[in-house]
């Protein structure tokens, strides 16, 4: 049985199904009704917002046989065909790798053809600010004058660096990020479909690591699915994304209330002995002050079924609303810093000194540093800064980035290493080594997963990359066949030979062998849970 990936399966295919588009589907679908069509349109927004889905049910609505309608059929051969991507006079051009002039010269000599079956010629290109002049040039020869029988879909991530003389002949819509929100409750409607369990802060997770992308959501619960084995658990995910146990940051916030210095290093030191990466750490903690400060300023705004959200309520007693707005600077521009750092370590570390060592100004403008006498702390602050680095951490560290530690060429184990959380995870954790000389890497990447080597995740790999050997290394990600020498197949593959031992055990025990030969029982294998 093949299994479809839930980004395809649930793909929308009509406009009521697009979450979150609202504004464009309306101006589209009054466009279409008053049959008052513009010859180029132009959809513009951040990654996996639904550009190319759109461009494909816009195609849909021009081809119906049905005649042109903002509510294609969905049945007949043009509408079918187009959802399969076999429709001939849908031509869909990817301009992140055929970006050349021949690619447009092909595209103006196809474009004098009447379309072959459709009404339309429908020519959608997407990424197209990566064409190059001289593409855009040869492009602009048929924009300028339009045969009646083409439409053109353009859609990018990037409108700043589409020429004016395209954009200005372009109807164009921004589609918006996706709420968390929205993702999340998406997730569970389709996991309800797909009769699949979850526990819904595993899917809040999944929700907040997609960042507004709901092809990101969907293809992390794919992985999701496949890790936990059957029922999505919030540990399995937690683990899946390398997401940081919330205990941590409440622990830190609690700590931070008290102005306790001491306690906030030692929960960065657990977090430092688990691995778990700073980055997303000052992240979560960021989105944490954001939940205080509107549990005390509009505690309605705050989710009804957040699971903390009593702790939150609580905590955020014990803050002023200023103290929280500096808390949060601080964690955004620690973050920010981050990479300027000596070590991640010592960049979150220093971040929370920093939360101690400034108060909000009494006129509330700006941070002054603490005064000595509100903070008996102070000492403590230089107390455990100047004391802390002794045991060994420092130490190891600058060994570290004076040599970088040697990779014997175990890839997947790295992969596990990896202070990377979210998709950017599973970039390492789906790629297999090509080659590293030490300084460039290579990393495959199986088509299917093409889509995990977007360029801010490629960065977050190189960052974690960097903090590893403590040196720059230069990343190359190549999309084609992998032999499958990868962290997730080998996770997969451990998970069912522990499948196979329970499922043993259980067919080798006697009192089971018995019930089977008595009752001509047999043993349902996907109940079997290895312990
Ligand atoms: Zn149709």
């Amino acid at each position: 049985m093949s299994y479809q990936v839930l980004a395809r399966k649930w793909r929308p295919r009509n406009f009521a199904s697009l979450i979150g588009q609202e504004h464009v589907v309306r101006a589209l679908t009054h466009a279409l009704e008053q049959n008052r069509l513009h010859h180029a349109y132009l959809f513009t927004g951040t990654r996996g917002v639904g550009k190319t889905t759109l461009a494909r049910i816009l195609a849909k609505a021009l081809n119906c046989e049905t005649g042109i309608t903002a509510t294609p059929c969905g049945v007949c051969s043009a509408c079918t065909e187009i959802d399969s991507g076999r429709f001939v006079d849908l031509i869909e051009i990817d301009a992140a790798t055929n970006t050349g002039i021949d690619n447009m010269r092909e595209l103006q000599d196809n474009a004098v053809y009447a379309p072959t079956r459709g009404r339309f010629k429908v020519f959608v290109i997407d990424e197209v600010h990566m064409l190059s002049k001289q593409a855009f040039n040869s492009m602009l020869k048929t924009f300028e004058e339009p045969p009646e029988h083409i439409k053109f879909i353009l859609a990018t991530t990037d409108p700043q660096r589409i020429p004016v003389t395209v954009l200005s002949r372009c109807l164009q819509f921004n589609l918006k990020q996706m709420p968390r929100e929205a993702i999340y409750e998406h997730l569970g409607y389709i996991l309800q479909q797909e009769n699949t369990a979850a526990e819904p802060a595993a899917l809040r997770l999944i929700a907040q690591a997609a960042q507004g992308s709901m092809r990101d959501a969907l293809s992390l619960l794919d992985q999701a699915i496949a890790y936990a084995g059957g029922r999505v658990s919030e540990e399995a995910v937690r683990a899946m994304l390398g997401a940081i146990d919330q205990d941590y940051l409440f622990k830190l916030l609690d700590a931070l209330a008290q102005q306790d210095i001491k306690a906030m290093l030692a929960v960065a030191d657990e977090m430092e002995s688990r691995s778990l990466s700073f980055d997303s750490a000052l992240q979560d903690f960021a989105t944490l002050l954001h939940q205080l400060a509107l549990a005390q300023s509009a505690p309605d705004a705050l989710g009804q079924d957040l699971p903390e959200r009593e702790r939150i309520l609580a905590l955020a007693r014990q803050f002023d609303a200023e103290e929280l707005q500096l808390h949060y600077q601080i964690a955004l521009h620690g973050r920010r810093d981050l990479p300027l750092a000596p070590d991640e370590y010592a960049g979150f570390s220093m971040s929370l000194m920093r939360m101690l060592a400034f108060r909000p100004d009494q006129a509330g403008a700006a941070a002054v540093p603490a005064p000595a006498k509100k903070k008996p702390e102070a000492a403590a602050v230089q107390d455990a800064g100047a004391a802390k680095p002794a045991p060994g951490r420092f130490g190891a560290r600058s060994d570290a980035n004076a040599v970088g530690p040697a990779f014997d060429g175990d890839w997947p184990k790295l992969a596990n290493l990896l202070k990377v959380s979210g998709v950017a995870r599973q970039l390492a954790q789906q790629s297999e080594l090509r080659s590293f000389d030490g300084e460039s890497m290579e990393l495959g990447l199986a088509y299917s997963a093409k889509h995990l080597a977007e360029r801010i995740y490629q960065d977050k790999l190189r960052a974690a990359l960097q903090g590893h050997f403590g040196k720059a290394v230069a990343l190359k990600i190549v999309i084609g066949e992998i032999s499958g020498n990868t962290a997730a197949v080998q996770a997969q593959t451990e998970r069912q030979a522990r499948q196979d031992k329970a499922l043993e055990a259980i067919q080798g025990d006697a009192f089971v062998r018995e019930l089977m030969d008595s009752f001509d029982a047999t043993i349902v294998g996907d109940s079997v849970k290895p312990t």
